[in-house]
Formats: C-alpha cells, sequence, structure tokens
C-alpha cells in the first residue's frame, strides 16, 4: 500500500520510508504524484486536530491514503507555550536562534527543576473511504540554559535530554528517543489494525 504525505518536506518522507518499508508500505510527496495539495490552515488547538485537517484534506486532494504530522514543544514553564504555535511563534520568518534567545530570555530565573519541557508529535492517517486514526508520540527533557550543538533542527539546541540538547545527537539517536520516532514507532503498530 502506497501513502500520501501531505507536506512537501523530503525530510519527513524519509523518515517515514525508513519506519514504513520494513512493514511493506511506501510513502510518496504530492509532487512526486504530480498531485496539488490544497494550502491548509492550522486552526486547531491541539497537535491531533492540525495533522487531521493536513490529512483529511490531502486525501481529498489525492484520494490515497494520506498521513499528516504535527509537533511542537510545550514548555511547562511558559504554560505549554510555544506548543501547536512553535513553527509560528514570533513569526514564521523569524530564524530559530532568535526565537530561542527569546524563550530563554523569558525562561532566566526558572531554577532547573522547573525547566521541564516536552517535544510533542502527532501523526494523523485517513483513508479514502473515511477510516481514520491518530497516535501521539512524546519526548521528556528540560530546557536548557543555553543552546548546544550543531545537528537538528528547530528548537534542538536548548532541548536536553539527559546531558545533551537533541542537537548534540546524531539523527540515528534522536530517532531512537525523540516524539517524532515514538509516535512513528506508534503509528506503524496502530497502522496494522487499519490492513
Ligand atoms: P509542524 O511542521 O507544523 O509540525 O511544526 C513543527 C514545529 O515544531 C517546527 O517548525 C519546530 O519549530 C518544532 N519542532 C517539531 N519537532 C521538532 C524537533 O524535533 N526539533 C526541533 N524543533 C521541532
Amino acid at each position: 500500500m502506497e501513502f500520501l504525505i501531505a507536506s512537501h518536506n523530503i525530510k519527513k518522507r524519509d523518515e517515514l520510508q525508513r519506519i514504513l518499508a520494513p512493514l511493506g508500505f511506501s510513502v510518496c510527496l504530492a509532487m512526486e504524484k504530480g498531485i496539488v495539495l490544497n494550502d491548509v490552515e492550522e486552526t486547531g488547538e491541539t497537535f491531533e486536530e492540525n495533522a487531521l485537517l493536513k490529512a483529511v484534506s490531502g486525501c481529498a486532494d489525492s484520494m490515497m491514503p494520506c498521513i499528516a504530522d504535527d509537533s511542537g514543544l510545550c514548555i511547562d514553564a511558559l504554560d505549554g507555550r510555544p506548543g501547536v504555535y512553535s513553527a509560528r511563534f514570533m513569526g514564521e520568518e523569524t530564524p530559530y536562534a532568535e526565537k530561542m534567545k527569546a524563550i530563554l530570555a523569558e525562561m532566566r530565573d526558572v531554577p532547573p527543576e522547573k525547566r521541564t519541557a516536552r517535544f510533542v508529535s502527532c501523526v494523523a492517517c485517513v483513508f479514502p473511504d473515511g477510516r481514520r486514526f491518530t497516535v501521539r508520540g512524546v519526548c521528556e527533557g528540560v530546557i536548557g540554559s543555553e543552546p548546544r550543538g550543531e545537528n537538528g533542527f528547530g528548537y534542538d539546541p536548548i532541548f536536553m535530554v539527559g546531558e545533551k540538547s537533541f542537537a548534540e545527537l546524531s539523527s540515528g539517536e534522536k530517532d531512537a528517543l525523540s516524539h517524532r520516532g515514538n509516535a512513528l514507532r506508534a503509528f506503524a503498530e496502530r497502522l496494522k489494525e487499519f490492513i
């Protein structure tokens, strides 16, 4: 079975392919099929809602089984911010170095034991016959006192898991414990009920 990914991100395609190929599934991007995806406004208040909005729309555009994800960083001391607004925090065009600087400044006086945070990833899957499901993966960590490491993307340099930030891990190490890795493994397990 082939799934369309409701994203233009080749890295997401590769990540899904790595996990789903051993189970006998393949994935593709819309552009690889000549399919045009309608833009989706992420109006949901939860990761699940936004992932479903994207998967429902992608399925309608393609009439293929469609997978979409939504993810973000939830910081306890900031009441869960930036959360579903992680990409849009301070504007999509603002460099992550500046977004992280602003977060660290806001958390300047927060003591280590209160710097808890988690990355959350929700993956939604929608079939042309209307069946659908969502799964969630979480990775717990703390917000460091300064950005560390060169790997990864987004908020990785300020998210500490034990002694290292996400940006100090190799991609294999990150996959093994990340929110997205956990969500995709849950996804692969759940998918077995639908085939
Ligand atoms: P999405 O593409 O709408 O799911 O937006 C996710 C946003 O959450 C990204 O743009 C990042 O800001 C943040 N994010 C999600 N996962 C990660 C991660 O693994 N590392 C760093 N930032 C992440």
